[in-house]
């Protein structure tokens, strides 16, 4: 049997007879470019995220990239973020003409190691963006201390957050701005490109709607030099359908780490996510880490097991980035991170046969390697969260 990584159709089928109605009435109404839809939309996802506002845009790149610019964000500034990331976070600093500067993360956690991160504060800096990364936030209280300390502002990228809490409160609330995707995959996922900000800052929402419209306040007067990154309709009514579900698909995906983690423990050479105190992880990803990683990559895929890697080269050593001069060695957790994270299938609908059968398939490759397993002491190691 085969276990897809992503199974994007059996979400379709699930909601298919509202999703195909949204879309006839986006057809009915020609409300292509933001509009109604958006909208609604908009209401809708804020107050999901317990924020005042949020606005839609283009992607959660543009999310990430208007807010830096709305800040005022550009040569000479420096933006912390963390390297083991996808590449839009430092790429959204790089277009506004800023530097990304890089903090390692947690090894239980590999959200943003707070006790690095004033040391990584100068002068230059004007913001952070920690990253909430796999569907679970980063630590943001002692975050958010040390940027009151110095003045910063703190942005998060909730791209792989949609619905997770820190301290009871929501993904998106946490900073000044929450940017997110709704990349096809992510766990609110569209069926096409867009992304949003929420905040509960009306002048940053105001700012964000004339940025993304050509800086328009009404039609072809512009009050800013802004550009195209608005929400279209189709984006919208899709997303609104598939937010009703969100919570519940978060939950479903919950039921499926739990499962993953009961059933590796008994894997030896296997470590499993870690959930921080006070976070609700939504599993966007399902990582574990593995000191053979590409050979349990190839046995699983063999074997008709999907399965991916976030990510296999850290940010900071992707040709991209090599004039910022940071080499092997500069990011020690991140980098073993990509040596050893592979994404095991995860998504609602999966079933716990599957499961089972990822598992079983990851024991096999296990047992068949090696009499003695490499020692894995890299975090408090293991099978919490059971
Ligand atoms: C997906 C993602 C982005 C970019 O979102 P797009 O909608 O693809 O532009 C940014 N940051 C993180 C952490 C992501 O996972």
């Amino acid at each position: 049997m085969r276990v897809p990584f992503l199974d994007l159709m059996a979400q379709y089928r699930a909601y298919q007879g509202e999703l195909d109605q949204a879309m006839r009435q986006v057809f009915e109404s020609c409300a292509f470019a933001g509009g109604p839809f958006v909208d609604k939309f908009e209401g809708e996802f804020a107050r999901f995220c317990e924020c005042d506002w949020a606005v839609g845009v283009g992607s959660g790149t543009e999310a990430l990239r208007l807010t830096l610019h709305t800040l005022g964000v550009g040569p000479g500034d420096e933006v912390i973020t963390v390297p083991n990331s996808f590449i839009a976070t430092a790429e959204a600093i790089s277009w506004c003409g800023a530097k990304p500067v890089f903090v390692d993360v947690r090894p239980d956690t590999y959200t943003l190691d707070p006790d690095r991160l004033e040391a990584a504060i100068s002068a230059r800096t004007k913001a952070l963006i920690p990253v909430h990364l796999f569907g679970q936030t980063a630590d943001m209280d002692p975050i958010a201390a040390v940027a009151a300390a110095h003045d910063l502002i703190v942005i998060e990228d909730a791209c792989q957050a949609h619905g997770a809490r820190y301290q009871g409160r929501r993904a998106g609330s946490l900073g000044w701005a929450g940017c997110f995707s709704f990349y096809p995959g992510k766990n609110l996922g569209a069926y096409g490109e867009a992304g949003a900000v929420t905040t509960n800052d009306a002048n940053l929402a105001e700012r964000l709607r004339l940025l993304r419209d050509h800086g328009q306040s009404q039609r072809y007067r512009h009050q800013l030099v802004g550009c195209n990154s608005r929400m279209d309709g189709l984006q919208a009514a899709v997303l609104t359908v598939k937010l009703r579900y969100l919570e519940s698909s978060n939950q479903a995906r919950s039921r499926v780490a739990q499962l993953y983690n009961r059933l590796l423990t008994q894997v030896p050479g296997v470590s499993t996510p870690q959930q921080g105190e006070y976070r609700d992880h939504i599993h966007h990803v399902y990582a574990i880490r593995t000191p053979n990683r590409d050979g349990l990559a190839r046995h699983l895929l063999d074997h008709g097991i999907g399965c991916g890697i976030h990510y296999p080269v850290p940010i900071h050593l992707q040709p991209a980035y090599l004039d910022l001069g940071l080499g092997e060695g500069s990011f020690p957790v991140a980098e073993r991170c990509a040596r050893e994270f592979l994404s095991l299938p995860i998504y609602p609908e999966l079933t716990e046969d599957q499961v089972n059968i990822v598992v079983r398939h990851i024991a096999e490759f296990v047992s068949g390697q090696a009499d003695h397993l490499p020692v894995n002491p890299m975090s408090g190691d293991g099978h919490n969260e059971a």
